[in-house]
């Protein structure tokens, strides 16, 4: 008969105590990969046994962002699932019994040592040089000392009796590993009955859950021991661990708010996509054994493997993000691309909705522009934004008067009699085409004969730019003219004249 093979069952356990952060967003990423590619289940669990740090706006964050990243759960608190509940702190029942089986089978005990005895032990053991410990000091009360103690109202931890021995398991990706459990001391697993700890109740879950990987940060090997230990004890069967590496900053240290936003909820408020980002992710300390930057989800459930996973730490690199953002742009559909950027004007008042549809008030040149302008301006710099939130300043001289340096119009060594010449000529040829041919080929052919004649185009082409946009950088003058409309653009270009003559 055939060997029945265990169901790939993983999950993220994130606890609710902040936003989704990059790290536990490539945690999730990695558990889901592996779920699809080996048909299995990904499950997420809610770990909120820390009653005042966790928050439901943090669980519901978490959620929403995981939904927009685009990494779908099988079981959760949301989706509900044959292991329900997915919220620790409605397990509670559970662990008790678990916690009972554990003092009942001596392999936990009652500890009613004050903070100032904990204290005291610490010390002993740093004046002996060696780290501390808990002494092992309420493992030998008998039962009835114990339950005299509780009757009285003593307050009390409870502790696991951890085994004096070495642990030693095979991490999928970094190997054999071994700790020596005897410099653990007995750990508490449970404030009481009603508020068990995190390597407790995770252990629990991960065998109720039928959890068969568990595939976390590297920041949890510690805890791998004491969950082993915990499971032994219970009797459960063992699970197999992958720890991955830690996301760095650029100076090595890990990832933290020190080196600038973590959130996902910041990176997807400034314009940062979520097939980037998860794109991105999978490559922090996942690499598909080529050069190939490129991954959509599908081809990374196709392509992702544990072995490929590096032991060393993965350095966040925003340079590559924006790289792979910019990628993503260009490649998304001009009209979805519209329904992304459209409320960042909106935000930030660039625009305002109208009673028409698809009209929008510009406030600050008090003009209506439709949606075929706005849509026009969107392609034109579709390939030149890395983020949504850029396309605010990048364009903003569409959708106001421009304020600049008279300088700035200056080109090399030129003179500022030398630049006039040029824009006067621009202005004289420009308003030489008619109004209804008013559209890129006919303004560049028209720009290009005058600014080919010069040795140096530029002479002509960055006032031009300059007048229009008030900016060093910006799409070409002559597709921006083409937007602005003839009339804009001549003003804008006498405006400069203005400021030249001045
Ligand atoms: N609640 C833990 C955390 O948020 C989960 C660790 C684990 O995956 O076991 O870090």
């Amino acid at each position: 008969m055939a060997k029945k093979v265990k169901e790939i069952r993983v999950r993220l356990a994130p606890s609710p105590t902040g936003a989704l952060h990059l790290g536990t967003a490539r945690t999730a990423l990695f558990n889901y990969l592996f779920a699809k590619k080996n048909k299995g289940k990904f499950i997420l669990r809610i770990e909120d046994t820390d009653f005042e740090r966790s928050k439901s706006e943090y669980e519901k964050e978490i959620l929403q962002e995981l939904n927009w990243l685009g990494i779908e759960w099988d079981e959760g608190p949301d989706v509900g699932g044959p292991f329900e509940p997915y919220r620790q702190s409605e397990r509670i029942e559970i662990y008790k019994k678990y916690l009972e089986k554990l003092i009942e089978e001596k392999k936990a005990y009652y500890c009613f040592c004050s903070q100032e005895e904990l204290e005291e032990m610490k010390n002993y053991y740093q004046s002996l040089g060696k780290a501390p410990k808990y002494s092992g000091k309420c493992a030998n009360l008998s039962e009835k000392e114990a339950k005299k103690l509780i009757a009285e109202r003593k307050p009390y931890v409870i502790r696991f009796k951890v085994p004096e021995k070495k642990v030693v398991f095979n991490d999928l990706i970094r190997g054999k590993i071994e700790f020596d459990a005897s410099l653990f001391g007995d750990i508490v697993i449970a404030k009481n009955f009603l508020q068990p700890l995190y390597n407790f109740a995770a252990v629990v879950d991960d065998y109720e859950m039928k959890i068969s990987h568990v595939i976390r940060g590297e920041d949890h090997l510690s805890n791998t021991p004491k969950q082993i230990l915990l499971q032994k004890a219970l009797g459960f069967d063992e699970v197999q661990y992958a720890h991955i590496p830690l996301i760095l900053g650029s100076d090595r240290s890990k990832l933290s708010k020190r080196h600038g936003a973590t959130a996902v909820s910041s990176f997807r408020k400034d314009g940062y996509l979520p097939e980037a980002i998860c794109n991105f992710l999978s490559l922090l300390g996942w690499n598909p054994g080529d050069d190939r930057e490129i991954f959509s989800l599908k081809l990374l459930i196709k392509e992702f493997s544990l072995e490929k996973i590096q032991k060393s730490g993965a350095v966040f690199n925003s340079a590559r993000l924006d790289w792979i953002n910019g990628f993503y742009i260009r490649n998304k559909k001009l009209s979805d691309l519209v329904e992304l950027i459209l409320p960042y004007w909106l935000n930030v008042g660039v625009i305002h909705e109208t009673d028409f549809k698809n009209k929008y008030l510009c406030p600050a040149i008090n003009e209506i522009v439709d949606d075929n302008y706005l849509k026009t301006i969107i392609q034109t710099y579709q390939t030149r934004i890395k983020k949504l939130s850029e396309i605010v300043f990048e364009t903003d001289f569409f959708f106001k008067e421009i304020e600049y340096e008279k300088d700035l119009l200056k080109w090399k060594e030129n003179s500022f009699e030398e630049i006039k010449k040029q824009i006067d000529n621009l202005i004289k040829i420009l308003s030489e085409i008619k109004e209804r041919d008013w559209n890129r080929e006919e303004i560049e052919k028209a720009v290009l004969k005058e600014a080919n004649k010069l040795t140096d185009r530029g002479a002509m082409l960055w006032p031009f730019r300059v007048a229009l946009t008030g900016k060093k950088g910006s799409a070409g003058p002559v597709e921006i003219s083409s937007i602005l409309g003839k009339q804009k653009t001549i003003e804008r270009l006498e405006k400069a004249v203005g400021k030249l003559g001045a």
